[in-house]
C-alpha cells in the first residue's frame, strides 16, 4: 500500500468511502421502504376486514333472504339464517377473512394459517403478528356487533411478506448497479485525482531537473492560478531564489577569501625561499622572518574576521538578547578604545542616560570597536573621533563621527561589501570585512547603517535602531 502513486491511493480510499456511503443509502432507503410497505399491509388488513363486516347478514325468515334473487352463502344460525355476499372470499390485497363464532369454530371464509395455529384467542380491532408454520403473519379480528350476529368475530389475515416482492425486485436492482456504480465512481476519482495531481507532478519533474541539473537558476512554471498548489510552486521558487543567492554569496565568499589569502601565503613562500636559497646575511634572515610574521598575523586576522562573520551571518551561534543600558555600554567601551590614541587621535563619546536596549552584548561592542578602530586608522594625525548615543523616536541612533581622510562618493556603498577596500587601504592592517560586520550586526538588531562622508573632511557613521529599546528615568 505504501509503495502504491497517491493518485492510486486516493482513488481507492474514495471509492472504499463511496461504496460505503452508497450502501448505506442503499440499506437506509430498503428499511424505510420495509416500513411503509409493511404500514400499507396492516392499513389493507384492517380495510379488508371493516369492509368485510358489511357482507355478513342475519335472517329470522328464509323468504327474507330470497328478496334480491340473489343468493351468495346461506348457513343456519340460531333461530335464523346468515347470508354471507360472495365478496366475502375475495383476497384483496392478498388478505383472508374468516368468519368464526365466539367458541372458536371456523363457519366460513379462508385462512391460510394451519389449522393448529388457528386457536389464537380473539382480539378486537388490534393488529398483531403472529408465527405459524414457520411464517409471520398480521391478524386482525373484529367482534361483529349488527343484531343477531352478536359472537360471531371476523379475522382478518395476511402474509407479513405481502407487498415485499417488489422489495426484492429492488434490492436484486440494487445489487446489479451497485457494482456498476462502484467502478465509474472508481475511474472518475481516477481521472479527477490524475488531473488534480498533475501539477504536482509537474513540481517534482522540475525539482528533480534543478536538482540533478544543479541550475538554480530553473523555476517551476504551472501558469495561472491561486490554489494550493500554485501557492506551493510559489514557495519552491521563493526558495530556489534563496537557495541561489546563498550558493552565489557562498561561491563569492570562497572566491575572495582564497583571493584575500593568497597574497600573505605567496610573500611567505617568497620569503622562505629567498631565506633557504643560499646563505643570508643575518639581518637579511631578520628582514624575511619579520615579513613572514607580519604576513602570518594578517592571515591569522584574516581567518578570525572570516569566521566571526560567516557564523554571524549564518546565525550558526545563539547570539542571546539581553536588555543593556546603552550608555554603560558606550562608557566602557570607549573608556578602553581612547587609550589607542594611534597617530595622537583623542576618541570624545557622549551617551544619553536611560536608553535600555534588547540586543547582544557582545556583538554591539564589536559593532563599535570595529567602528572606532576604522575610525583610528584613516583618522588624520592628532584628529578627533567623536562617538554619540542618543534616543530618536522609539528607537534609538548611535553615530561615530571622525576628522579624517573621508570616503569618496562613489565608494560609499562600495564600503560594506565584503573584502572590499579602497586603494589606499590595501596595504594596511585590515581585511575589508569591518564594516560588512557592522552592518550584518546592525541587521541582527532589526538596524541599519549609513555613511556622511567628504573625502579630506571626515566621516560619520550613523547606525539607526528603530525599535527595540525604551528609556527608563
Ligand atoms: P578595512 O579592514 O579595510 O578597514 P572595512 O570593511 O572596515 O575594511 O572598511 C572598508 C573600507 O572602507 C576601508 O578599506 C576604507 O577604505 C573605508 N573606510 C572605513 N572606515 C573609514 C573611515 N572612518 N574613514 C575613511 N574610510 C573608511
Amino acid at each position: 500500500m505504501k509503495s502504491l502513486p497517491i493518485r492510486m491511493k486516493i482513488t481507492m480510499w474514495f471509492t472504499a468511502a463511496f461504496l460505503l456511503v452508497v450502501s448505506f443509502a442503499f440499506f437506509i432507503v430498503f428499511l424505510v421502504h420495509l416500513q411503509i410497505v409493511r404500514k400499507i399491509v396492516r392499513d389493507n388488513l384492517i380495510e379488508t376486514v371493516e369492509d368485510n363486516v358489511d357482507e355478513v347478514e342475519y335472517y329470522t325468515n328464509i323468504e327474507q333472504f330470497g328478496r334480491n334473487n340473489n343468493t351468495d352463502y346461506l348457513r343456519i344460525y340460531q333461530d335464523g339464517y346468515l347470508e354471507i355476499d360472495d365478496d366475502f372470499l375475495d383476497r384483496v390485497n392478498g388478505v383472508c377473512t374468516a368468519l368464526y363464532s365466539s367458541d372458536m369454530a371456523f363457519l366460513y371464509g379462508e385462512n391460510p394459517i394451519p389449522r393448529e395455529s388457528a386457536g389464537i384467542g380473539f382480539c378486537d380491532s388490534k393488529v398483531r403478528q403472529v408465527k405459524a408454520g414457520g411464517y409471520l403473519y398480521f391478524i386482525f379480528d373484529r367482534k361483529l356487533t349488527a343484531k343477531g350476529l352478536e359472537g360471531l368475530w371476523l379475522r382478518g389475515v395476511v402474509s407479513e411478506t405481502q407487498g415485499e416482492d417488489h422489495m426484492t425486485d429492488v434490492l436484486r436492482l440494487s445489487l446489479l448497479f451497485l457494482p456498476l456504480l462502484v467502478v465509474c465512481s472508481a475511474l472518475g476519482g481516477y481521472l479527477l485525482t490524475k488531473k488534480m495531481l498533475s501539477p504536482i507532478q509537474a513540481i517534482s519533474e522540475s525539482a528533480c531537473g534543478i536538482g540533478t541539473g544543479n541550475d538554480l537558476g530553473r523555476r517551476i512554471v504551472l501558469g495561472e492560478g491561486k490554489d494550493e498548489l500554485h501557492q506551493l510552486a510559489e514557495s519552491f521558487n521563493g526558495m530556489f531564489t534563496r537557495l541561489e543567492k546563498a550558493f552565489e554569496t557562498e561561491r563569492q565568499f570562497t572566491s575572495d577569501a582564497s583571493h584575500e589569502l593568497r597574497t600573505p601565503v605567496s610573500v611567505i613562500l617568497a620569503q622562505c625561499e629567498f631565506s633557504l636559497e643560499e646563505p643570508r646575511s643575518g639581518e637579511e634572515y631578520e628582514r624575511a622572518l619579520r615579513t613572514i610574521l607580519r604576513q602570518g598575523r594578517r592571515m591569522s586576522r584574516l581567518i578570525n574576521d572570516m569566521l566571526d562573520f560567516s557564523r554571524l551571518e549564518m546565525r550558526a551561534d545563539s547570539f542571546a538578547c539581553e536588555e543593556i543600558d546603552m550608555a554603560e555600554l558606550v562608557e566602557s567601551a570607549c573608556t578602553d578604545l581612547a587609550f589607542i590614541r594611534e597617530h595622537g587621535i583623542t576618541l570624545r563619546w557622549e551617551a544619553e542616560r536611560g536608553i535600555v536596549f534588547c540586543g547582544n552584548r557582545g556583538l554591539l561592542t564589536r559593532l563599535l570597536t570595529n567602528l572606532v578602530n576604522n575610525a583610528y586608522r584613516y583618522g588624520r594625525e592628532n584628529g578627533r573621533i567623536f562617538v554619540c548615543l542618543k534616543r530618536v523616536g522609539e528607537g534609538m541612533e548611535l553615530s561615530v563621527s571622525d576628522d579624517g581622510i573621508g570616503i569618496a562618493e562613489e565608494e560609499q556603498e562600495k564600503i560594506f561589501r565584503r573584502f572590499y577596500q579602497s586603494d589606499h587601504s590595501r596595504c594596511g592592517t585590515g581585511a575589508g570585512l569591518g564594516l560588512a560586520m557592522v552592518e550584518e550586526i546592525a541587521k541582527f538588531h532589526n538596524g541599519s547603517v549609513r555613511v556622511e562622508s567628504e573625502p579630506g573632511k571626515g566621516s560619520r557613521f550613523v547606525l539607526v535602531f528603530p525599535a527595540g529599546c525604551f528609556k527608563v528615568d
